[in-house]
């Protein structure tokens, strides 16, 4: 059996002549910086986001480097983040000379406790970047109270989230000061590349945004901001304006996916018997339950190592999301944090697994993935 992590062939193959055809129009137009395809998609994204404003850059990364350089974080400044996330994260924060500060995680929904975030702030606290991880908003009504309360500013890193409705129906990437899209092409809505989008409410962020993205050059050639080259390509914007269409069929196909694999679960017997558990759409405490759009399916398993490479044997594609949390990373060893220090992301980086959750993944190999979890654990 061959069941990879991800198949994009399957997503691309029958909309191809759609995307070929795309592309064909910018090669035609020449419009490659900044063609009427990307202000076409911002205003989409924008709006599918239910926020104002959208601005296209080169990634993800850049979405969250650029986010905090309109907030002027710098130096001096601290922002706090989760310590279990995708490296761009909490590396935006370094590289303009700010602290990275952490607080550990909620077990269930595995993103930032807001319990644990009200310690952390001092007076050089600049921003708190909630990470939606895996597909499901993080707590954000206590998040953007404390962030009011303090004067500070929320960037939600959406990278994995799009579309995902918090548990009050707002959308991700609406509620925080912005919001940060990654177009990655592993993300629910990926490009031919690398993209980012960064969202926003705020008309004067967004001007300056707009502007630190093409070298804070405005009028052109005259520079008041120290901007970068952050722009999306048109060819990007072209795709994704096509793939935009069917983002909400994938979504739902994913949700579909992640129901059908609840239910094999369950019945198998590896929740009592192998102390598998299963992904929340809900924090510890609570029973309000998040709209997940599941870009990951993660369980936690004993001997996961062990599992992974017993799938990898039976063809099995699975990822560890993230087996080092930030504050253990080598390159951050200067901030001074210890084993210990956030025993919920050390517990999720050593325990958890994702399985296969692609759009266009069948309930019969969902059914043979299930299987071959249950003959690991001879369950
Ligand atoms: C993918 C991702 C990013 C970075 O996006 P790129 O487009 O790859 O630069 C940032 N944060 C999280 C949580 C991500 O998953």
């Amino acid at each position: 059996m061959k069941v990879p992590l991800l198949d994009l062939k399957a997503q691309h193959d029958p909309i191809q002549q759609e995307l070929l055809e795309a592309i064909a129009q910018v090669i035609q137009s020449q419009a490659f910086i900044l063609g009427p395809d990307v202000p076409k998609l911002e205003e989409r994204i924008a709006s599918y986001c239910r926020a104002q404003f959208g601005i296209g850059v080169s990634s993800g990364s850049d979405a969250l480097l650029v986010s905090l350089m309109a907030l002027d974080v710098g130096p001096g400044d601290e922002v706090i983040t989760t310590p279990y996330s995708f490296f761009a994260t909490a590396g935006a924060v370094s590289r303009l000379g700010a602290k990275p500060v952490f607080a550990d995680i909620d077990p269930l929904s595995y993103n930032l406790d807001p319990g644990k975030v009200k310690h952390k702030i001092t007076s050089r606290t600049k921003a708190i970047i909630p990470v939606h991880l895996y597909g499901q908003c993080a707590d954000m009504a206590p998040i953007l109270a404390l962030a009011a309360r303090h004067s500070l500013a929320v960037v939600e890193d959406a990278a994995q989230a799009i579309g995902a409705e918090y548990r009050d129906g707002r959308r991700s990437c609406s509620m925080g000061t912005m919001g940060c899209l990654s177009f990655f092409p592993s993300k629910n809505l990926g490009a031919f590349g690398d993209g980012g989008m960064v969202i926003t409410n705020d008309p004067k962020l967004a001007e300056r945004i707009r502007v630190l993205r093409a070298h804070g050059s405005k009028p052109k050639y005259y520079h008041k901001l120290i901007g970068g080259n952050f722009r999306l390509d048109t060819l990007q914007a072209a795709v994704l304006n096509v793939k935009l269409n069917y983002l909400d069929g994938w979504t739902k196909r994913r949700r579909g996916n992640a129901d059908q694999y609840r239910l094999l679960l369950k019945k198998s017997g590896l929740l009592e018997r192998a102390g598998v558990v299963l992904p929340e759409a809900m924090y510890a405490g609570t029973s309000a339950v998040n709209d997940h759009i599941y870009n990951q399916f993660v369980l936690r398993v004993p001997n996961r190592d062990g599992l992974r490479e017993f799938l990898k044997q039976e063809g099995i594609g699975t990822e560890v999301y993230y087996p080092v949390p930030f504050h253990l990373q080598e390159c951050f060893r200067s901030l001074g944090y210890k084993e210990g220090d956030f025993p919920e992301a050390e517990r999720a980086a050593k325990q958890t697994v994702a399985l296969p959750i692609y759009p266009e993944l069948t309930q019969e190999t969902q059914r043979e993935v299930v299987e071959k979890i249950k003959e690991f654990c001879k369950v």
